[in-house]
């Protein structure tokens, strides 16, 4: 065998392995294949500097050119991996590209609303492509429906807000985030969108979405209609897995992995696609977050060499900025059976409450932290102490 290492997805997780690889020692052929035609690039910006134009859209890159080729990585661009076998990925143009030991990195894409046109009034936001396209809309001036508040559509909102358009919010659960984080934060976050202006409706199916040249209509089960110049669809991820059939790497939930990051012989996959075993918690999971990509590439580098990464798994950890508000999560919420103020917030404002996540048997699982980074640090410490001592048994 001879094509070395193929990583499919040239984003964060890729980008991060690739280098990785080669800091660690590897030699050998590196090739990172991906379908956009960008080089790597950074999404947390997509829905916070690049959407407010505070940032250039170039500011956004993760490597440069130069930097590639003075690392050996190979980059294929604008090519989109179709399927796969034990020796090589086929790309949509037909070329087969062989490999030794394949990474799997291809991230997940934006669930979109049935029927939308791609070039319409409804978008989504994924890419810079759909970012610059969303910047644009922004100074269309005319109302935005978001629909959904999960963390882009809430970003999306404080970005339009923040560009003096009206903003409706539109959530299915009771409070925007309720599903991730729970009643009490999505309360939290409520409070600051309708203090910021923005209009927050919830508990209400949306029944239909019709697009004419100049408006969008969203109806909710309710009877109420929702007239805007754009809407924004932010109603979650599904894992980019489809072209894995042929290693059967294609379940829905993502493509399963050991806590090395190794899905089946010399194929391994990391980031957004993945879905990996974690130890401390004792179960597997799949997170969108962008420091899990960047700490699974550090132990994904090493498996693939055959060495041992030399730190523990890190915890998952999340942030999210709206307005002024900065928002961090370490641990997993969802293995929550109650939520705590740990430390209210000064003056018995939001800002600064910090809150626990407590599993059945009352272990600590999670914590977030609204607005305050100083004390968030040292509870991130502190839980990543005690679930490296003792992990949660299932
Ligand atoms: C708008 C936005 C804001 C975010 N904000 C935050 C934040 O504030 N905090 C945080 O922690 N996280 C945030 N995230 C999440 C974070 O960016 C992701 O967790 C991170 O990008 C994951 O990296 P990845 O490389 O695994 O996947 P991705 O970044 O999705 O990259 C996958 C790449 O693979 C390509 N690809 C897919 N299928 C194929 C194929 N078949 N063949 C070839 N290439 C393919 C894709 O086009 C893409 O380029 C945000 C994400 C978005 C979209």
């Amino acid at each position: 065998m001879s094509g070395g290492i193929v990583v499919v997805g040239a984003s964060l997780a890729g980008l991060r392995v690739a280098e990785a690889l080669r800091g660690n020692g590897y030699t050998g052929r590196l090739r990172l294949v991906g379908d956009e035609h960008h080089l790597p690039y950074d999404r947390p910006p997509l829905s916070k500097q690049v959407l407010t134009g505070e940032w250039e859209a170039s500011r956004t890159a993760l490597t440069t050119p130069e930097k590639l080729a003075e690392a050996g990585i190979e980059t294929v661009l604008g090519a989109r991996a179709v399927a796969v076998d034990t020796e090589a990925v086929t790309l949509a143009d037909g070329d087969r590209i062989d490999y030794d030991q394949l990474v799997v990195a291809t991230g997940a894409a934006a669930r979109t609303w049935p029927g939308a046109a791609p070039d319409g009034r409804v978008h989504r936001l994924r890419t810079l492509t759909d970012s610059v396209r969303l910047r644009t809309a922004l100074a269309d001036d005319g109302p935005m429906t978001v629909v959904g508040g999960g963390f882009i559509g809430l970003e999306v909102a404080a970005a339009a807000r923040g560009s003096g358009l009206d903003v409706t919010v539109v959530e299915l659960a009771s409070t925007p985030l309720e599903p991730v984080l729970g009643p009490e934060l999505g309360a939290c976050f409520t409070r600051l969108h309708r203090a910021a202006g923005v209009r927050v409706l919830t508990g209400v199916p949306i029944t239909s979405l019709q697009e004419t040249p100049d408006t969008v209509a969203v109806r909710l089960a309710d009877g109420t209609e929702l007239v805007a110049a754009h809407v924004v669809v932010g109603i979650g991820a599904k894992p980019n897995n489809d072209w894995l059939a042929g290693l059967g790497l294609d379940d829905a939930a993502g493509v399963p992995c050991d806590a090395r990051g190794r899905a089946a012989d010399r194929v391994w996959a990391l980031g957004d696609v993945a879905v990996w075993e974690e130890p401390m918690y004792g179960d597997c999971a799949r997170h969108e977050h962008w420091t899990t990509a960047v700490d699974q590439a550090a132990v994904v580098a090493a498996a693939v060499l055959g060495r041992e990464s030399g730190r523990p798994p890190a915890l998952p950890y999340f942030w999210s900025t709206q307005y002024d508000v900065n928002f961090q999560l370490v641990g997993r919420p969802d293995l929550a059976s109650s939520v705590h103020v740990l430390e209210a917030g000064e003056d018995g404002s939001d800002r600064g409450t910090v809150f626990a996540f407590t599993d059945a048997t009352d272990r600590r699982v999670a914590v977030a932290a609204f607005h305050n980074p100083r004390r968030f640090l040292r509870l991130r410490r502190d839980l990543q102490q005690e679930l490296t001592t003792a992990p949660v048994r299932r």
